[in-house]
């Protein structure tokens, strides 16, 4: 059990470099013409970059298929590879484009900090050019620029609050 979980945090982990690789290489390469879809303005409820999450959920569920019989360290693979799917939707779907609106903003500078290093990569609208293809890892640049943003807000915040 511990060894499976051991697994799975591992798959999750190695799962933000498979994401950044096919990002960088596969969907700003030979399958632009899907994630392109994710790259231009539109108001559509789903894009076909969304098939993207379709292929993950393929493969974890075939993880599980095959290695849940008796359980091997094939379920933990895909048990992370679930796991980062999930915290791929909340965070690049929920929390920074606001598919659904769940969150407000926030003062955290880690999420502050992966926020803007997304925005940056959809500033450039095609293929080549763009910047920080990672999602959960972040260059320091930015935890730099959201720390200064976060320590401006709150010393705004002091001196409102010493008016009041
Ligand atoms: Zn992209
Ligand atoms: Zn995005």
């Amino acid at each position: 059990m511990l060894t499976g979980i051991g697994i799975m945090l591992l798959t999750f982990v190695v799962m933000e470099g498979v994401a950044w690789v096919m990002h960088k290489y596969v969907l700003h390469g030979f399958l632009w013409f899907l994630h392109k879809s994710h790259h231009t303005r539109h108001n559509h409820v789903f894009e076909l970059n969304d098939l993207f999450f379709a292929y993950y959920g393929t493969l974890s569920m075939l993880f599980f298929i095959f290695g849940s019989d008796p359980i091997d360290y094939r379920f933990w693979i895909g048990a992370g590879i679930t796991l980062y799917g999930v915290a791929y939707f909340l965070i690049h779907d929920v929390f920074i484009h606001r598919r659904i609106k769940l969150f407000g903003s926030t003062s955290n500078v880690y999420l502050k900090a992966l926020n803007m290093a997304h925005k940056v990569h959809h500033k450039t609208q095609g293929k080549h050019d763009s910047e920080s293809f990672g999602m959960l890892w972040v260059a320091p640049r930015y935890f730099k620029l959201a720390y200064g943003i976060v320590k401006k807000q709150q010393e705004r915040g002091a001196i409102y609050n010493q008016r009041t």
